[in-house]
């Protein structure tokens, strides 16, 4: 059945027949001449962003990425139905960040104001020993990050980011489907068809493939290349806990934690932890990451069950404020664990009429935060892409447009999480001394130099300031525009 109501909704943008301002009809000869000139020209602009050829298109999975790519895609005038294999699309997961490279994307989407209602802007990251809670350093974070990019950084509940995103498609008239499972595709990959699991064909001019880190797409693309596409564990596991603000209320010891805006990170031998408060504070989010027991190493899901009193003996050796913090955990409550595999590159994101994006193409490790930040720059570059095109028949332009703005760097990101993973869970000794005494540094530098650590380095990767630079800084709506000639003559 498709879902057609929810009980709030937005009003659609106006539909106007124009494009970027300068933008030509024959988009493959101008397109070099940079039409943002910066941020707020782009998102002035945006409400008038209309596809050249609106296409018809399906997309496999209704998470962040399938419901990011819809909203850009049906705001620009395309024809979009969504596939999604679970009955319901409920309140699953825990925290996410929202950091800026994304925010600038959703508020272009027009769902930032909403996000905002729910999120949490975190001020500062505070780095800390696992043994005994003492902070070793921190980074700076809004408003300044907010300043520094155009654009916010914040946590919010998973579940909070995909209701606002499934309420903003459904008022632009995307069709979603519900306990419609895909479970084929096209033999021939020029010919853009889905089966699902009720034998039903279904065909449009473009299949984007969102279905997440176990991705059936991704494996029959892998396969058409000759790629063996493996799943290599990390080692690691990872609890995922939500606190509700009104079990810890009266507890002076831990309830600043909830009501202040600080991200919390404790690193320790062999996992970390990071934590911080969604939902307007009603909520305290923890991620532990935890080495992996024997029985786990096949499990890649996100809602396998945890045990608690397997977490509290995980722990028991942390500082007192971590224990107390988990002691507030109901003790039937949810305790998810998520195994953290990694995934070799794949030679291609596309194939035919088909593309992968989202964890399909680049699942990401928790390390840097950057899961669903670059699923919604996927669907940033694919509704920019996909938007130029003046022809169906062009279609695999922009797909070759997308793979080339999104793989490397996407790719990147992915891999920079196996270095966070070593600095973030040393062993007491040399090395973590060492690892300690550059963060102190860096964060000193940063003090000195007006947040800015220039040569000071900090070997978290995530709170490194040319890290996220390369990170947080990247308009890619408007690289995809800026390059789209260029890699078009390649
Ligand atoms: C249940 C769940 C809980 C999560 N919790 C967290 C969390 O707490 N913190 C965090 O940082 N990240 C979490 N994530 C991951 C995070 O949402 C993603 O890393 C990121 O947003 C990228 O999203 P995606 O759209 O690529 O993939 P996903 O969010 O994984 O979405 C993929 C979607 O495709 C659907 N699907 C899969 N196969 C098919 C098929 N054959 N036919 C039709 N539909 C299909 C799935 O049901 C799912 O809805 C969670 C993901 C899931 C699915």
């Amino acid at each position: 059945m498709p879902i057609t109501t929810l009980s709030k909704s937005h009003k659609a943008n106006t539909p106007t027949p124009i494009t970027i301002s300068s933008l030509p009809s024959n988009s493959k000869s101008t397109l070099g001449t940079p039409t943002f000139t910066n941020n707020t020209t782009m998102v002035n602009r945006w409400p008038t962003f209309r596809a050249i050829t609106p296409l018809k298109v399906t997309i496999i999975g209704a998470g962040v990425g399938g419901l990011s790519t819809a909203i850009g895609l049906a705001a620009s005038g395309h024809k979009v139905t969504i596939y999604e294999a679970v009955p319901e699309i409920k309140e699953v997961g825990a925290g996410i960040q929202i950091a800026p490279n994304a925010s600038r994307i959703l508020e272009r989407f027009g769902v930032l104001e909403e996000l905002k209602k729910d999120g949490v802007m975190i001020t500062r990251n505070s780095m800390r020993r696992w043994e005994d809670d003492v902070e070793i350093g921190n980074v700076d974070l809004m408003p300044n990050v907010g300043k520094k990019y155009n654009a916010p950084l914040m946590v919010v509940h998973r579940a909070d980011l995909q209701r606002i995103l499934l309420s903003r498609a459904l008022s632009l008239g995307v069709r979603i489907y519900t306990s419609s499972s895909v479970t084929a595709i096209s033999p021939d990959f020029s010919v853009a068809s889905i089966q699902l699991a009720s034998g039903e064909w279904i065909s449009s001019d473009l299949v984007i493939a969102a279905d997440g880190v176990k991705s059936f797409v991704r494996a029959e693309i892998a396969r058409r290349k000759g790629f063996r596409d493996t799943s290599l564990s990390t080692g690691d596991a990872a609890y995922r806990v939500v606190i509700d603000e009104e079990r810890m209320r009266g507890d002076e010891r831990v309830a600043g934690l909830i009501r202040g805006d600080v991200g919390s990170r404790w690193m320790g031998p062999g996992g970390h932890i990071m934590a911080y408060p969604v939902r307007g504070h009603k909520l305290y989010n923890m991620v532990l990451i935890h080495p992996i027991r024997p029985h786990q190493l096949d499990n890649e899901s996100w809602t396998s069950k945890g045990s608690k009193a397997e977490m509290l003996k995980t722990y028991a050796g942390w500082n007192s404020t971590v224990r107390h913090l988990l002691s507030y955990v109901p003790d039937d409550g949810d305790v998810m664990e998520w195994t953290l595999n990694s995934h070799a590159p794949l030679p291609s994101w596309v194939e035919g009429r088909f593309v992968l994006i989202g964890d399909a193409c680049h699942p990401m490790l928790p390390y840097v935060a950057q899961g669903a930040a670059n699923a919604i720059e996927d669907a940033g570059v694919l509704t920019v892409a996909l938007g130029l095109i003046d022809g169906v028949e062009r279609v695999g332009d922009a797909l070759k447009v997308y793979e080339a703005v999104r793989k490397e760097r996407g790719e990147a990101i992915q891999a920079s999480a196996t270095a966070t993973q070593r600095q973030l869970h040393l062993v007491d000794g040399k090395e973590q001394e060492e690892r300690d005494r550059r963060i102190r540094e860096s964060t000193e530098a940063a003090r000195r130099d007006g947040g800015n650590n220039g040569e000071k380095r900090n070997p978290d990767l995530w709170a490194d300031q040319q890290w996220q630079e390369f990170m947080w800084g990247v308009d890619i709506m408007k690289d995809t525009l800026e390059r789209w000639d260029d890699i078009l003559r390649r």
